[in-house]
C-alpha cells in the first residue's frame, strides 16, 4: 500500500486531526542510510512527525527543516519536509542499537537523549528570511517533543503520537502516527473529553503491528460520523539533490581548492547527506567548474 497522510476536521469545527501511514517512506530512509534499530526509530519517528507538522502549519510551496539534538548516542537528527508530503533526512550516528521492549520498540528517549533542543526552521517564501525557533526537548521520545513545540512555539494545543516498528533484520515493519489539534472555540470540557478518549484509544504501536490503519485512532476519539475527511495526500521520501547542484557548491570553492582536486585527486566525489546518493566529477567536469569559480572571483574583484 502507498503511504498517505489524511487530514480531517470535526463537523463542529473544534478539532483538526491528521493520521499518517509512512511505512515505505521510513523504509526508504532505513535502506539509504543503513540504520539499525535505535537510529531507525529515532529518525523514523522524526520523519513521521515532521510530515504531520508540515501538513498542519505550512502552506503549499513552503518547507521546513527540523533539527533534534539531545546528546544521546544517535547524535543529531536532521529532517527536511514540505507541505506536499516530501521528506528527506538523516541521523548523525546511523548504527545505534538498543534492546527492544515487549511491544518490539526501543527506548527512543534513551537513543535521542533529552538534554538538548529541537529547532524548527520554516522557509515560508523565497523573498522572506527563514523563520527559526528553538525549544528544549521534552523527553527525547519525539512525539512529546513535537507536542511541546506546537504548544510553545505555535500556540496550538495538540496531541501527537508517532511509532516505528523495526524488524529483527533491521527492515521497517511499520511507521505511522496521528496528530490532534484544538481549534479556537473548543471549551475546556470538550478538550477534557477528547483527552479521555485519546487515553482509551487503541495504541499506534498496536494498530501498526496488527497491520491496521493509524486513522483508527482519530475515528475512535471523535467517532467516524463526527469527522469530515478533507484530503488524502501521498507522502514519500524525496531528495532534490543533483550533480548540477553539488557542482554549483564546488564552483563556490576557492579556485586553488578545485585545482588540487584536478591535479592531485584527478576527480572528486560528493555524497548527499540526506539521501546517500553519490555524484562523481571527472577532471573535465572539474575544469568546467574551475572556470566558473575563477570567473566569480574576477567579477568580485571588478
Ligand atoms: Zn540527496
Amino acid at each position: 500500500m502507498k503511504d498517505y497522510l489524511l487530514k480531517a476536521i470535526t463537523k463542529d469545527g473544534l478539532f483538526r486531526a491528521y493520521a499518517i501511514n509512512a511505512t515505505n517512506t521510513v523504509a526508504e530512509a532505513q535502506k539509504r542510510h543503513q540504520t539499525t534499530n535505535a537510529s531507525s526509530s529515532a529518525l523514523g519517528r522524526t520523519i513521521v512527525a515532521s510530515l504531520m507538522l508540515s501538513a498542519s502549519i505550512l502552506e503549499a510551496g513552503q518547507s521546513m527543516t527540523i533539527r533534534i539534538y539531545g546528546k544521546g548516542p544517535v547524535g543529531l537528527i536532521l529532517v527536511d519536509a514540505n507541505a506536499n508530503g516530501d521528506v528527506k533526512g538523516f541521523v548523525q550516528n546511523p548504527q545505534v542499537e538498543l534492546p527492544t521492549n515487549d511491544a518490539n520498540e526501543v527506548d527512543v528517549g534513551k537513543a535521542v537523549g533529552k538534554d538538548g533542543f529541537m529547532q524548527v526552521i520554516k522557509n515560508l517564501s523565497s523573498d522572506r528570511q527563514p523563520y527559526t525557533s528553538n525549544v528544549h526537548l521534552a523527553s527525547g521520545q519525539i512525539g512529546d517533543d513535537f507536542t511541546y513545540y506546537l504548544k510553545q512555539s505555535e500556540q496550538i494545543p495538540s496531541a501527537l503520537d508517532v511509532s516505528v516498528l523495526v524488524n529483527a533484520n533491521d527492515t521497517i515493519g511499520a511507521a505511522g502516527g496521528y496528530l490532534i489539534q484544538k481549534m479556537p472555540g473548543a471549551t475546556d470540557k470538550q478538550v477534557a473529553k477528547v483527552e479521555q478518549r485519546i487515553k482509551k484509544a487503541p495504541k499506534i504501536t498496536q494498530l501498526l503491528s496488527e497491520d491496521d490503519q493509524p486513522e483508527k485512532v482519530i475515528d475512535y476519539v471523535f467517532g467516524r460520523e463526527n469527522l469530515n475527511y478533507l484530503q488524502k495526500m501521498p507522502v514519500q521520501f524525496k531528495c532534490s539533490c543533483s550533480k548540477k547542484n553539488f557542482g554549483r557548491d564546488i564552483a563556490g570553492l576557492n579556485p586553488k581548492q578545485i585545482k588540487t582536486m584536478i591535479d592531485q585527486d584527478h576527480g572528486a566525489s560528493v555524497v548527499c547527506s540526506f539521501c546517500g546518493n553519490r555524484y562523481k566529477y571527472s577532471e573535465d567536469d572539474l575544469k568546467d567548474l574551475l572556470v566558473l569559480s575563477e570567473n566569480r572571483i574576477k567579477k568580485n574583484n571588478r
